[in-house]
């Protein structure tokens, strides 16, 4: 029992960390005519309660706003979510 409960410490405490480690993103949203916090697919789907390919959808559509970076990443307006 005490050795399960060190593992889930263990996660809990690198989970935390990598969250932590991700930059926000403050990005000119040309729909909401403002600047707005800007979030990878990923986190995305983490804030929609979603999976990425559900985000990707909703920007296929039309219904999120987006910016591409010059990377070719795509950005999703936190707003839109
Ligand atoms: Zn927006």
């Amino acid at each position: 029992m005490g050795r399960k409960r060190t593992v889930i410490t263990i996660e809990k405490h690198r989970w935390t960390v990598v969250r932590s480690c991700r930059p926000s993103v403050v990005a000119w949203c040309e729909r909401c005519g403002g600047h707005v916090r800007m979030v990878t697919p990923d986190q995305a789907a983490e804030l929609a309660g979603t999976k990425p390919r559900a985000i990707y959808r909703r920007v296929e559509s039309g219904d999120l706003h987006f910016v591409e970076t010059g990377a070719g990443t795509l950005l999703i307006c936190a707003g839109s979510l």
